[in-house]
């Protein structure tokens, strides 16, 4: 279990899923948290469950202003911002040629400008307190070109890059940004498409299953920690091994 006693995290999208299951490993490792996302009832619920460690505030990622009141709030709370993880996110897929423009622009609003204007809301205050560690949730659709998935596949592609260019640019300021890529892993988001739990599931990928929300979150977890301190710009697959290429075993000379 990674520490992150005295540390204050701010969790996008953590009211269910890969954000709620962070929010609770958060939690357990010794950190406050500020849970923030568009579903209310959810996210009481869960800041109920977590206890006197935990705060939920209403956000919509794509508001500059709400992000700033995210930010107002958690810092009035427990006095500072040590991690930011930006997991609020859409998926949905249809053909390159069938995406509207209209539709493309609301998930690029989302899944990318949402971590962009986070970044930038956190940033000073990170550096006043003299570093901070931001964790991007990507995907494995930014990790390779999927199909079906032009409007989502491109925002994670984004993200992946923008978490280099902070990489870069906040080193110095001892502010590291990492990106995760989780694969096909069961959520309420993956749930609504069909995926189920268990072994087997997921022929197409080596492990032959779909990840659980808490094995992702275990490395958000890590990459949030002390344990992470000269890991920056990094990339982590946590995916059973689905970006590393096509499943279908080639044996040379047959
Ligand atoms: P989920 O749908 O269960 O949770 C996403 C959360 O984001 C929800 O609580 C939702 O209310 C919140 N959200 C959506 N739009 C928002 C907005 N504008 N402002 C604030 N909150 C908003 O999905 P999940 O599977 O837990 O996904 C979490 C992240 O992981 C996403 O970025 C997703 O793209 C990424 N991811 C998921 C998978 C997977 O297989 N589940 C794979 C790769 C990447």
């Amino acid at each position: 279990m990674s520490d992150l006693s005295n540390k204050t995290v701010v969790i996008t999208g953590g009211a269910r899923g890969i954000g709620a299951e962070v929010a609770r490993k958060a939690v357990a490792g010794g950190a406050h948290v500020v849970v923030a996302d568009l579903l209310e009832a959810d996210g009481q619920d869960l800041v109920k469950e977590l206890g006197e460690r935990a705060r939920f505030i209403r956000l919509d990622v794509t508001s500059e202003e709400e992000w700033q009141r995210a930010a107002d709030f958690a810092v009035a709370e427990f006095g500072r911002i040590d991690g930011l993880v930006n997991n609020a996110g859409i998926s949905t897929g249809q053909p390159l040629e069938t995406e509207t423009v209209e539709h493309f622009r609301q998930v690029l609003d989302i899944n990318l400008t949402g971590v962009f204007i986070g970044m930038r809301t956190v940033i000073p205050g990170m550096k006043a307190n003299g570093g901070g560690s931001i964790v991007n949730i990507s995907s494995a659709a930014g990790l390779m070109g999927l199909a079906l998935t032009s409007s989502y596949g491109a925002s994670k592609w984004g993200v992946r890059g923008l978490s280099k260019i902070g990489a870069v640019e906040l080193g110095t300021s001892r502010i590291r940004v990492n990106s995760v890529h989780p694969g096909m892993t069961y959520t309420p988001m993956t749930a609504q498409v069909g995926i189920k739990e268990g072994e087997g599931n997921y022929p197409n990928t080596p492990m032959g299953r779909v990840g659980e929300a808490s094995e992702i979150a275990d490395a958000v977890v890590y990459l949030l920690s002390d344990a992470a301190s000269y890991v920056t710009g990094a990339e982590l697959a946590v995916d059973g091994g689905w970006t590393t290429g096509p499943t279908v075993k080639y044996v040379m000379g047959q």
